[in-house]
């Protein structure tokens, strides 16, 4: 999954008003961010066809093991960075980083393993209907968003700004995910034009970078009611 992770953030932020919503946004991507600083060592990264499926090498950042480890490791970064506040943050952000491997789950073709390095490689696939999850991950994002906006006020221009950001996440979504699968499907996909090792790691770590500081900046112009 991708901008469809955001939609966890959100719900869990209004419904416990214990974590920030940009600590959040960069909780629920943790596993993608190992990725990225893997892909950036050449550790990780290569996509790949097995049995006609477009996977990724990604043993590392995404076992559902590492998911513990990185839930709780970026669990603990945010707890003492934050202060050492309520247990009850702790675990927030642990359930929000560790929610990115299930949705994961979801879509991914087969290549999230038990444990880093085994050979038993998981997932349902459901990205292989290129439209139907489209709709999924933009509904994800834009109904929490939408939620996010009614529960709390501030200036227009930051509604504004936030249906910005939907509206470029979507575009996102698109060419990096549901193109691809198309491609893919009609048999035009060049593997080899997919975007790989340093340049992918760095625009990865990037867009993270961007879209929880985006967030976090008109989450400090709004007022929670
Ligand atoms: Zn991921």
């Amino acid at each position: 999954m991708f901008i469809g992770h955001y939609g966890p953030a959100v719900y869990d932020v209004l419904r416990s008003g214990k974590v920030k919503l940009w600590h959040a946004f960069l909780a629920v991507q943790a596993m993608d961010i190992v990725f990225c600083i893997l892909a950036l060592f050449g550790l990780e990264g290569a996509a790949s066809l097995v049995d006609g499926n477009l996977v990724f090498d990604i043993p590392w950042s995404h076992s559902l093991i590492s998911a513990v480890i990185i839930a709780s490791v970026t669990a603990s970064i945010f707890h003492v960075l934050t202060g050492r506040g309520s247990m009850k943050g702790y675990w927030i952000i642990w359930l929000l980083a560790f929610s990115h491997w299930p949705l994961d789950w979801l879509v991914h073709r087969p290549d999230l393993p038990l444990y880093p390095g085994g050979d038993w490689m998981m997932g349902l696939s459901l990205w292989n209907f290129a439209w139907p999850t489209y709709i999924l991950e933009v509904v994800m994002l834009g109904t929490a968003i939408a939620l996010w906006l009614a529960k709390t006020s501030g200036p227009r221009w930051t509604a504004f700004g936030a249906w910005v950001f939907v509206a470029l996440l979507s575009m996102l979504q698109f060419f990096s995910i549901t193109k691809t699968t198309l491609d893919l499907q009609a048999g035009t996909l060049d593997l080899a034009a997919m975007p790989s090792g340093v340049p992918f790691a760095v625009s990865g770590m990037l867009f993270y970078a961007i879209a929880a500081g985006w967030i976090g900046w008109l989450e400090s112009k709004r007022r929670y009611s």
